[in-house]
């Protein structure tokens, strides 16, 4: 089963890329956006509006479902794809990035994170081993390997000493994710044999420190390699220089994955300087909060001019919502928090996303990216609200 993945790069357009990722359930075409689905779904979406979508992976978060109901409970009812009715590829992150997130509730050392659940207040210690056998539980198809992402800003010194222990873990989470595969580990019964694993690059925005944490991944050997500590409150120019000076540091044939960015123009621009995975929040958790994206801005739909407003929220948009709803009814959705305003958004918003997927991976393989990236960053725009 371990050749149950794999990674071929069918054009390029200058540094972009356009890739199919083979997993064990199923295809992803590159470059893709993957939704979020933190506690094995994705909020106020059901599955079959996921395949509808158009969706070919999903991410799920470790920290909740280890939470909440437990990697054992779901590898006993055979894995997350079984447990939650999703028979697409899954990526699972590995946990450390929700646990860093926790502030005062957590403690790093070097056998790995000691937290509080901010359930419960109980505690946790998630160690590089423990975060490969949580995954091998869920059985996903790509498992990341737990590392340590410094704050934003932060010193040289500390960026380093976060990017070494990283690169220490990496070496570590791989060990444990090999035993497992030989079946050398008692107690672990991995849901997916053909699972692969990715290494993490940190080194915050210092461009020698992420040369050296890419070399050092490289050298421990994963199916595939993430960008992470980005998108962490720096500015965006300074998260492009860092990807473009990254990710010529990966290996060509396989896949590269920027952790949790951003808006529709980061991933237009990650895809420029040679991306191929993405995943955010963004479109699934500012859809719940009445914040549509569409082709030129984001657009807040309770606000009162849109009280009257008949036509759909983006007029060249072909999702359910901008064909059967009028930006008046979802603004007033919105208003009286009806359940329906999550979902109605949240449709149109990740139908955006993966259509814009979707024409980046046409226009590369027309080797017309250039002409798109300038095309969309001309129509869009962060700041100026469509009228
Ligand atoms: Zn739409």
């Amino acid at each position: 089963m371990a050749d149950a993945f794999g990674f071929e790069v069918t054009a390029r357009d200058a540094a972009a890329r356009r890739g199919r990722m083979r997993t064990p359930h199923g295809i992803v075409e590159t470059p893709a956006f993957m939704p979020v689905g933190t506690r094995a779904s994705v909020k106020a979406l059901t599955m079959r509006d996921l395949e509808g979508l158009g969706a070919t992976i999903v991410l799920a978060n470790t920290y909740h479902l280890f939470l909440r109901p437990g990697d054992e409970l779901i590898g006993r009812r055979g894995g997350l794809h079984r447990f939650m009715g999703w028979t697409r590829p899954i990526l699972t992150d590995s946990g450390g990035y929700q646990v860093y997130s926790l502030g005062d509730l957590r403690r790093v050392d070097e056998q790995g994170v000691r937290f509080r659940s901010h359930l419960d207040g109980s505690e946790h210690l998630l160690t590089p081993e423990r975060a490969v056998d949580i995954q091998a539980r869920l059985g996903s198809d790509v498992a990341m390997v737990l590392d340590e992402c410094a704050a934003w800003p932060c010193s040289e010194a500390e960026a380093r000493a976060a990017m070494e222990r990283t690169a220490r873990w990496a070496r570590r989470n791989r060990d444990r994710f090999l035993a497992l595969r030989a079946g050398a580990v008692d107690g672990v019964t991995p849901t997916n044999p053909g699972q692969a694993q990715f290494g993490i690059v940190q080194g915050s925005t210092f461009p020698d420190l992420r040369e050296e944490s890419a070399r050092l991944t490289v050298g421990v050997g994963f199916e595939g390699y993430a960008i992470g500590g980005l998108s962490v409150g720096e500015p965006a120019d300074l998260m492009y220089k860092v990807i473009g000076e990254t990710a010529p540091c990966l290996p060509e044939e396989q896949p590269r994955y920027l952790m949790g960015v951003g808006m529709p123009d980061d991933l237009v621009e990650a895809v420029a300087r040679g991306i191929d995975l993405f995943d955010c929040v963004l479109p699934t958790r500012n859809a719940r909060n009445g914040q549509l994206l569409t082709r030129e801005g984001p657009v807040n739909i309770r606000n009162a001019r849109f009280a009257e407003d008949d036509r759909p929220p983006d007029e060249r948009c072909g999702c359910y919502t901008c064909r059967t709803h009028s930006r008046a009814y979802l603004r007033h959705l919105a208003t009286v928090n009806e359940m329906a305003s999550a979902t109605l958004n949240t449709l149109h918003n990740l139908h955006f996303y993966l259509d814009t997927m979707r024409e980046i991976r046409e226009a590369i393989e027309f080797g017309s990216f250039g002409k798109f990236r300038q095309a969309f960053h001309r129509t869009f725009s962060r700041r100026t609200p469509i009228t």
